[in-house]
């Protein structure tokens, strides 16, 4: 095959560079996997899609001609493109983004301490993608309650997640009761240590904290949402069991009472621009996630706080430092003020010559 026919490299469409402030990723949405990239790497991947790899060639020195050749050889290796003899062989994909559901979470907390039967109306027909109800103890009528919900939301997957272990005689009563296989989790919070109940996973419903590389999904449906909405609370919704709406189960907000509201009110209230503000916080409108390679396949629990019409930060720090692309655990990690970087409700600073000597010493 000769470069000077086949001198141009098409990446595949489901192939994305992100770009970070210290490194890149290349996300492969089809095969939710991802590799680092640096910076000047991704530059180049950025080029191949406006210019022939002689072109490329032709702008850098020697040392970086071999560079470009051995990064197309690489990434068709990887299976990341093709080489042709167009400039763009396939059409991108759609950054498109739609979701046929109110929601996408209903979280609904039980027991109730409210007549979960004045909520009918409410409940009736709403369309969700996931029912989520949170159990803290199990009696013959938190499993009533869950027959009842289950029945009157039109759902896809019913989950049960409970702080407490479900045995598997609670198991098999609670997959009776809604006669259909509910999956059911185990929340543990912080805690790794595993259950011995096959049937039990761990899940991470409060306050969960992105840990590692492990957190990440890299696929089609996070992608496109994270460009858009902030997949923590885009389309969910969380009724405590007292009956307070929330926007995120994270989220401080309350926004009333469930059994206080006709379908209506509901409906306006949920739609509203207040209940959907954080559903619009982008990873791009964010202090430091805005600079992190991992915003498009990072699903992070922390609720965003407002400086300004156009600004947000947060008032704690990720484990992760994009900065000097360095996890807590990692040898050489900073905190984000000690590489000189500050972020809360005064402002977002950046102080480019310390991180420089920092990136230098790492
Ligand atoms: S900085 Fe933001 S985008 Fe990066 S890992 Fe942390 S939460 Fe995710």
């Amino acid at each position: 095959m000769s470069l000077k026919i086949f001198n141009y490299f098409n990446l595949y469409p489901s192939c994305i560079v992100v770009k970070g402030y210290n490194k890149s990723v290349l996300m492969d949405l089809d095969e939710n996997d991802f590799s680092f990239l640096p910076n000047l790497i991704a530059d180049f991947i950025t080029e191949f899609k406006a210019s022939s790899i002689s072109k490329i060639k032709e702008r850098y020195s020697n040392d970086l001609q071999n560079e470009v050749a051995d990064l197309v050889s690489k990434f068709l290796k990887a299976g990341y493109g093709i080489l042709s003899v167009k400039k763009e062989s396939f059409l991108p994909i759609t950054q498109n983004y739609f979701i046929p559901y109110h929601f996408t979470s209903l979280i609904v907390q039980l027991p109730v301490f409210y007549n979960i039967n004045e909520t009918a109306n409410i409940f009736q027909n709403l369309v969700v993608e996931n029912l989520i109800v949170e159990v803290n103890n199990y009696n013959t009528e938190v499993l009533n309650d869950i027959k009842y919900l289950s029945r009157l939301v039109r759902h896809n997957t019913l989950k049960i997640v409970s702080s407490t272990n479900i045995d598997q005689e609670n198991s098999i009563r609670i997959n009776d009761s809604v006669l259909r296989t509910a999956e059911i989790y185990h929340v543990l919070d912080g805690s790794t240590q595993n259950t011995k109940h096959e049937n039990l996973e761990l899940i991470y419903l409060n306050s969960f904290k992105i840990k590692s590389t492990s957190d990440f999904y890299s696929n089609i449906r996070l992608y496109t949402e994270s460009l858009k909405y902030n997949s923590n609370f885009y389309k969910k919704i969380c009724i405590l069991n007292t009956g307070i709406i929330k926007n995120g189960f994270t989220s401080h907000h309350s926004f009333g009472y469930i059994n206080k509201l006709e379908k209506k009110s509901f409906l306006k209230l949920v739609s509203s621009s207040k209940f959907r503000e954080l559903e619009m916080v982008s990873k791009d409108r964010l202090d430091i996630c805005k600079h992190c390679e991992f915003r498009y396949m990072c699903v992070d629990s922390r609720v965003p706080i407002k400086r300004n019409s156009h600004e947000w930060y947060f008032e704690t720090e990720c484990n992760y430092n994009p900065y000097i692309a360095k996890w807590q655990h990692e040898v050489g990690y900073k905190t984000l003020s000690e590489c000189g970087i500050q972020s809360n409700k005064n402002g977002f600073k950046l102080n480019r010559k310390k991180l420089n000597t920092i990136n230098k010493e790492l």
